[in-house]
């Protein structure tokens, strides 16, 4: 078997990949993603050999990646963000557990948007994604609930997609019964990649309709607050 990488390439604009990402796709024969990030690395890739697939082909990518590296290749599976947060390094591990595969690490959207808004993640904090392709709906509201209980600020990836446009309003019903209405919300769409949008909203005036899948929406914690278009999460550093 030849060498394979996992490689998270960041939110989407080349100055976000990491040094080692793109000296693990420079060194790759055989670039394997989804076709919407093969394009947002596209001026990396001249001279290789792609292999794109659809949004929903994961399995089929991974074990292609895989069936790749027989011929003594380096092949390169890519992610958005990072590869371990909802992206490809979980299956790949599930599939080919042994020394040749290595995972290299990315900035993930929920740090990603962090900076655009400020420093909202500053505290203890968590992802839950809203998708309920891989876990059930009655599970990812407890998590939202017992997230917000525990006062966690809170990241949600995969908000909204036309399959269930309820979910995020019904999640954010759930955090309210544990924290104030004035309690800040982020939204960004594209964080860092073209098309960036960043909204600021409190969980009374939030407006789901600027959310789309593109989104990451962020969740204050009891403490946070929104001063001058960011939103800031206090450590516990006592400066006013
Ligand atoms: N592996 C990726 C996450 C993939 S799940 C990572 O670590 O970032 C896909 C979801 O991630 C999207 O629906 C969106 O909620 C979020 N996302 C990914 N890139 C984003 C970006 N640049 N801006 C805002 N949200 C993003």
């Amino acid at each position: 078997m030849g060498k394979l990488y996992v490689i998270g390439i960041g939110p989407g604009g080349l100055d976000h990949l990491t040094i080692k990402a793109k000296k693990a796709i420079e060194e790759s024969d055989i670039i394997v993603g989804y076709t919407k990030y093969i394009t947002m690395v596209e001026p990396l890739l001249e001279g290789k050999e792609i292999f794109k697939t659809g949004m929903k082909g994961e399995e089929e990518r991974c074990r292609k990646a895989i069936e790749l590296t027989k011929d003594n290749k380096t092949v390169s599976v890519i992610s958005t963000g990072d590869a371990g947060i909802y992206g490809m390094a979980g299956l790949i591990l599930q599939l080919e557990n042994t020394a040749d595969v290595e995972i290299i690490p990315g900035v993930t959207a929920s740090s990603a948007a962090a900076s655009v808004l400020g420093a909202p993640l500053m505290h203890d904090n968590c992802n839950i994604s809203l998708s309920d392709l891989m876990t059930p709906y009655e599970l990812i509201k407890k998590r939202v609930e017992l997230a917000a209980e525990g006062d966690f600020v809170i990241s949600l990836y995969n908000p909204k997609s036309m399959g269930r446009p309820h979910y995020l309003r019904e999640c954010l019903e759930l955090v309210k019964k544990h924290r104030d209405g004035k309690t800040p919300i982020g939204v960004v769409k594209n964080a860092l990649r073209d098309g960036q949008e960043v909204r600021i909203f409190t969980l009374d005036n939030f407006d789901e309709n600027v959310v789309d899948m593109f989104s990451i929406v962020i969740i204050g914690n009891s403490q946070s607050y929104a001063e001058n278009n960011r939103i800031i999460t206090p450590r516990g550093y006592k400066v006013r």
